[in-house]
């Protein structure tokens, strides 16, 4: 059997980083851990190939050598899923679709041959067998959750690492709150399921075995379901691990904010090397998220919560939400200075979002405000349902928002901030590779002599220079990053 496993493009967003990723000559943030470890549950003598489109092109004559496409992907990768699908139905190479994208929406796609939908631990053993058999049904689901302690290792194997800029791992699944917007619930339910401590140390060491000393990325939507194992089994692992190859690796992860409330488990996040966490802030107003029952959030000083978890070492990166019932005409203007006095120097400010199933979804379907589709892109004014405010005043207030935060004066500023509080509790070897050269002349001509930035560029690296010269690579990539997303809101239509 030949099988050809595609990952379809992401459009340029705020999370794509595609601007950031030409200074360091990457091709994409993040690798297609899904696809890899459904390769890694396939049969072992099946000849596998991945493709995924965001580091390299898809070629006809790859699909029509398989027997099978497979695809996998996100809401936001639709458009270009859908062109793989019709590609694939012309060319005659039959699709099986599985992942997010289809398991919540399998019905916009009908050119699609097969769907494994929900966790593939459960639904592709049997699609498995019945391919074998030639009886293949149209849909393979299920309403269990699997337990993820069997799930096998990812097949590192069968991507060029060095085409991206981080590599994942993932440790749980599953989240215990309930936000009305989010579909991670949908997905993958509330009981956070996770994988053993000998499990992740055995990704670990076959990312690092595969040659990857930089980024890992741990994928779960909330790394912190489960504090109890976390605090006693899986980050005292980390840390041993760590340890014994010298920190090869640094973390980052998305965790909800009562991270704060635990300073056990803070400290050992630093210590295992976590630098970075996003953390759902969504909005300073209490009625908001009351509507949208982000429990964590009410009644917290969210900034102090946003401090406490900077001090130990790991810079927060924040989600923010505009467009709930709930929100006051002032809602621009609170969420500018909320983001200005938090610190957040990474602040993905989104348009409130109907996905679907969500109980979101439900409530505006019972009270007939659904208007289109979702795009998978909370940041491309493409709002899919009526919002309580008026659509042009909360599109213009959105733009206010982004335009004023990634604009250099008040970026740059988040970052010295940023930098004057930061204070990791492991000293980090900076490994200097000759790319590094590359990427800061890159960075001295675009944001240093050409780019809008250039005077609060220089006021940056000189001050961090002279007061915090350990965090100069950190201010480096936060200017690049700020470059990114400053491109991609300017893109943003006329309203
Ligand atoms: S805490 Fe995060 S992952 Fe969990 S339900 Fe809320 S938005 Fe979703």
């Amino acid at each position: 059997m030949n099988l050809l496993l595609v990952y379809p493009e992401f459009p340029e967003t705020f999370w794509s980083y595609k601007k950031a990723l030409k200074f360091v000559s990457k091709k994409s943030g993040s690798p297609p851990l899904g696809l890899l470890t459904v390769a890694a549950m396939l049969p072992a003598e099946w000849n596998i190939k991945v493709v995924d489109m965001n580091v390299s092109p898809l070629r006809n004559s790859s699909i029509r050598k398989a027997d099978f496409v497979f695809i996998s992907g996100m809401s936001v990768q639709q458009e270009s899923a859908r062109k793989v699908i019709e590609l694939c139905a012309r060319l005659g190479t039959k699709t099986v679709a599985g992942g997010p994208l289809f398991t919540t929406g399998w019905e916009n796609f009908p050119r699609v041959d097969h769907f494994v939908l929900n966790e593939a631990e459960l639904t592709l053993p049997e699609f498995l067998r019945d391919i074998q058999k030639g009886t293949a049904r149209r849909i393979y689901s299920t309403e269990q959750w699997p337990d993820i302690t069997d799930t096998p290792l990812p097949r590192w194997d069968l991507i060029k690492m060095k085409k991206y800029a981080s590599m994942s791992v993932q440790h749980s699944r599953g989240c215990p709150f309930d936000c009305e917007f989010c579909d991670i619930t949908l997905l993958y339910g509330r009981k956070t399921r996770v994988k053993t401590s000998s499990q992740i140390t055995a990704e670990l060491d076959n990312i690092y075995s595969h040659g990857w000393r930089e980024n890992v990325f741990f994928v779960d939507d909330n790394f912190i379901g489960s504090k109890t194992i976390l605090k006693r089994e899986t980050l005292p692992a980390i840390i041993r691990w760590m340890e014994e190859h010298r920190y090869p690796f640094t973390f980052n992860t998305q965790a909800s904010i009562n991270i704060a409330d635990d300073k056990e488990l803070l400290r050992l996040m630093g210590k295992a090397g976590f630098t970075r966490v996003f953390v759902g802030i969504e909005t300073p107003n209490e009625e908001s998220l009351k509507e949208c029952s982000k429990v964590q959030n009410i009644n917290r000083d969210m900034i102090a919560s946003i401090k406490i978890i900077n001090q130990h070492g790991m810079e927060v990166q924040g989600g923010f939400i505009v467009g709930f019932d709930s929100d006051p005409a002032s809602i621009f203007e609170d969420q500018i200075r909320f983001i200005q006095e938090s610190t957040v120097v990474t602040a993905m400010v989104g348009l409130l979002t109907a996905l679907k199933g969500t109980k979101l979804y439900l409530r505006l379907k019972r009270e007939n405000r659904l208007v289109s589709e979702e795009t998978g892109n909370n940041t491309d004014l493409s709002i899919n349902f009526k919002p309580a405010m008026n659509l042009d005043i909360l599109l213009n207030g959105y733009k206010k928002i982004v335009s004023t935060i990634y604009s250099p004066k008040y970026y740059y500023k988040r970052v010295m901030d940023f930098l004057k509080i930061y204070s990791p509790p492991v000293k980090r070897f900076f490994r200097f590779r000759p790319i590094h050269i590359l990427t800061l002349i890159k960075s001295l001509v675009l944001l240093g002599i050409i780019g809008k930035e250039r005077f609060q560029y220089w006021k940056l690296m000189l001050w961090t220079i002279f007061r915090r010269p350990r965090y100069f690579p950190l201010a480096s990539t936060l200017a690049i990053y700020g470059f990114h997303y400053r491109k991609v809101f300017e893109k943003l239509p006329r309203v």
